[in-house]
């Protein structure tokens, strides 16, 4: 690991201002940023520890959602009974999550902004525009089975690791901020990420210094609730795909859908059109294949990982006959 400078700070205004400095990062669990920084893929000259700011409380609003401090631990998140009563897929994906221990230790912010898994992201004598851009991507023409099957770029084709960033796609979240001067934004998830485009590396909208404050939820979808994670192993493995789904059927006919996908692409996956497909229709098999059809219609595999596209249609389909039976 190299040397470092060390800030605590007391109050996010403070955090945000010496977020500026060159080279800072801001270190909340650390269970993401400590790994980089001892593999030497993150440098910083300052960390900016935020963990003890007043951040951790999970607040009901007036308009029946839930404000969320971006320190809340992610064990705590899933465990809250508001959290499990009404949004039962954003307690799964975070479940569904790393470990016990890792999830007492991660926060709400930091899983938002972890970085990727592709491996040679991790390794720093192979090619990787995402680590140091320009350098181009071993993984194109690598070992890719984790790897994107939708919007990926010439540049990059790794995916978004975190489950909980799935749910909060679904669920609609806005991600507020603090800015270093002072001022605050309200950022809607479906405009947070980006995808790689030939800058793989800028990979959110937020700004030098800004910090995560809270993640708010709007009052929950209709209908039921689902996460859906397939993996490698039984636990303490990342999604191969997942899916957060909220669908209501009224009168025989889907009502409401709601879906987003993991492990398929540079962000939390939502594809607005796969929704319309099903809205107002019965639910039938045909139905159900239409809309894996719509949502992979772009979908494209670099070899090892062609196996994706198949699972992510067997698994929306699974998802919906079971959220409509
Ligand atoms: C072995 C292992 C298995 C895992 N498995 C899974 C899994 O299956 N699914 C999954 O989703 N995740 C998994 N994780 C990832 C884990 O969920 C993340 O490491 C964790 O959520 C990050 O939170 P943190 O608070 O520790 O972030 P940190 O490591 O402290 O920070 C991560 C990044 O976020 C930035 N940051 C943190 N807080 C803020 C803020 N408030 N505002 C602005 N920037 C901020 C930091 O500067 C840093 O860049 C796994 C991790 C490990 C080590
Ligand atoms: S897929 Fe992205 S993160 Fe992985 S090597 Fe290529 S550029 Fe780097």
């Amino acid at each position: 690991m190299k040397p470092f400078q060390y800030a605590r700070a007391t109050t996010p205004e403070d955090a945000a201002r010496a977020g500026t400095v060159d080279g800072a990062k801001f270190i909340a669990g650390g269970t993401n940023l400590l790994d980089l920084m001892k593999l030497q893929v993150e440098t910083p000259e300052q960390i900016v520890d935020i963990s003890r700011l007043d951040l951790n409380q999970v607040e009901e609003t007036e308009d029946g959602g839930l404000r969320i401090g971006a320190l809340v631990p992610n064990a705590d998140l899933a465990a809250h009974p508001l959290v499990r009563q009404r949004y039962e897929a954003l307690s799964r994906a975070l479940l569904a999550g790393a470990s016990g221990q890792l999830r007492n230790k991660a926060s709400t912010g930091g899983n938002l902004l972890q970085r990727t898994r592709c491996y040679y992201f991790y390794e720093t004598g192979d090619a990787c525009n995402k680590r140091t851009p320009g350098s181009g991507c071993a993984a194109r023409d690598g070992f890719n089975r984790i790897h994107a099957v939708l919007g990926a770029s010439e540049a990059c084709i790794a995916t978004h690791p975190s489950d909980m960033a799935v749910a909060m796609r679904l669920l609609d979240a806005t991600v507020a901020t603090q800015l270093p001067d002072g001022d605050r934004r309200r950022l809607p998830i479906a405009d947070f990420y980006r995808l790689p485009g030939d800058t793989p590396h800028i990979e959110n909208v937020l700004r030098p210094g800004e910090l995560i404050t809270h993640i708010e939820l709007p009052a929950p979808p209709p209908g039921r609730q689902l996460y859906r994670k397939v993996r490698d192993r039984a636990s303490y493995a990342f999604a191969l795909v997942s899916v957060a789904a909220a669908i209501a059927v009224e009168d025989g006919r889907i009502a409401s859908a709601k879906l987003a996908f993991g492990g398929l692409a540079h962000m939390p996956w939502r594809d607005g059109t796969v929704e319309e497909v099903l809205v107002g229709q019965a639910p039938s098999d045909a139905l159900f294949a239409t809309a894996a059809d719509t949502l992979l219609r772009d979908a494209r595999g670099y070899g090892h990982n062609d196996f994706k596209i198949p699972l992510a249609r067997r698994v929306l389909i699974a998802t919906l006959k079971e959220l409509t039976a």
